[in-house]
């Protein structure tokens, strides 16, 4: 056996630094193995659409949005929510400012400034990030890490292990630990991603257009965000808001004129068409985008003659999830009855998890960001208290 450090945390993402920043705090020596070449790609990558760290919104309502599945991190949410991650983030010398929405942002809107100090903080509590250190499960009790120096057996007193969900593998979350913890981890799903569809080929001149003002619905999910047409489908905010309902089987409605009624819409339609072709009677009648005709032309024909219900309820014709590694997140993962409250494995005591690669789900909004510090942090703390016993 090698020299070990007291605290092992194995992955460098949000969850994984928050519980080193934690274990450092209190004292213990700290080693954070991550695969990749440096630290919390997927941060990073996150900062490139402005880094929403959380939502400004009462705890109630920011519970919520995580499902009654995800009820095991609620203390956790509770004690490390939306106002603990802003005050967090300022402390590591960053403002932030608050959409209309809620959405809370860095105002540097990207992820490095964070990330520097966040680094430099940890570096100075004595915290040791080994890059290219891949954990590749266990021996009996040591884990075995891959290094560029050749396999290592280590031993700490606490591991936490953060790796991460199960998409956009080049950034480091493959969701290959799932091999090393059998029989303890839900099968891993897309979440906040887009949908496939087999445009016409009219819809060519479309591809990369952002579809605003609309509103989705599915099942009970509702969205006022914007949609990009793409090549594999449809994608973007407003999508992601609603995909979990459509994973689920909800079929799709959009809401091309949502603050029209259909009433509105047909006193509009009904003015004389004279000559003019159907797509230029709308268009004038609606004085709408040209990517919204173009969607209720190729969801919607051959048109009926009342157009108000489709414009208000227009079925989106898909062929389900895009590939799960380009979703924004994933659910499944380790799952909470394989942990105790304190996010310790019942089978493996003195090893904690924490962050995307637990079993919960959230949509986009700054949820996943703030849930993988609060369990970070609490998993943090419980491999402390561990290692004070
Ligand atoms: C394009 C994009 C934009 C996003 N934007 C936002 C946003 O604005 N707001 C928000 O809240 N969320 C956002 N997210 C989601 C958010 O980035 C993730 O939920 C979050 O990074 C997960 O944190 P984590 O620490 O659990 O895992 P990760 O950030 O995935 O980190 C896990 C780390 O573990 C390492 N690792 C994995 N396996 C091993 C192993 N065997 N050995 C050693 N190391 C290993 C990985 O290399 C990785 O560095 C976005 C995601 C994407 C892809």
């Amino acid at each position: 056996m090698e020299n070990s450090p007291e605290a092992l945390i194995i992955g460098a993402g949000p969850a994984g630094l928050m519980a080193a920043e934690i274990l450092g705090s209190a004292g213990h020596s700290v080693t954070v193995a991550e695969a990749k070449p440096s630290p919390a790609r997927k941060f990073l990558m996150a900062g490139k659409s402005g880094l929403n760290l959380t939502k400004a919104e009462d705890m109630d309502a920011f519970l919520a949005a995580y499902g009654a599945g995800a009820a095991p991190i609620y203390p956790m949410l509770r004690a490390f929510g939306p106002d603990a991650v802003q005050d967090w983030a300022r402390a590591l010398g960053q403002p932030l400012f608050t959409g209309s929405t809620g959405r809370v942002f860095p105002n540097a809107m990207k992820a490095s400034p964070l990330l520097r100090a966040w680094l430099a903080r940890l570096d100075s509590l004595g915290v040791r990030i080994q890059r290219r250190w891949r954990w590749q499960g266990w021996d009996g009790g040591a884990l075995l890490i891959h290094t560029p120096d050749g396999l290592r057996r280590l031993t700490p007193r606490a591991t936490v292990l953060a790796c991460g969900g199960a998409s956009w593998a080049r950034l480091g979350s493959d969701g290959a630990w799932a091999a090393h913890l059998p029989g303890q981890v839900a099968p891993f799903q897309p979440a906040n991603m887009g949908f496939a569809v087999d445009w016409s080929p009219h819809m060519q001149r479309y591809l990369g257009a952002p579809v605003k003002g609309i509103a989705l619905r599915a099942g009970s999910q509702t969205s006022r965000g914007e949609i990009v047409i793409s090549r594999a489908g449809i994608e973007g905010g407003g999508i992601y808001e609603v995909s979990r309902a459509m994973r689920e089987g909800a079929p799709l409605l959009l809401d091309l004129m949502p603050d029209l009624t259909a009433e509105d819409l047909r006193a509009r339609l009904g003015r004389p068409r004279g000559k003019q072709s159907v797509a230029n009677h709308l268009r004038k009648a609606l004085k709408w985008a040209p990517e919204k005709q173009a969607l209720l032309m190729e969801f919607a024909r051959p048109l009926p003659d009342d157009l108000a219900p489709l414009i208000k309820a227009l079925p989106v014709i898909h062929h389900g999830p895009l590939p799960m590694d380009q979703a924004i997140s994933t659910a499944g993962g380790l799952r909470f009855d394989a942990l105790d409250t304190g996010l310790m494995l019942k089978d493996r005591p003195g090893t904690f998890a924490a962050g995307e690669m637990l079993d919960w789900e959230a949509p986009t909004g700054g949820y996943l960001i703030t849930a993988c510090l609060a369990t970070g942090r609490h998993a943090g703390r419980a491999a402390a208290d561990w290692l004070a016993r």
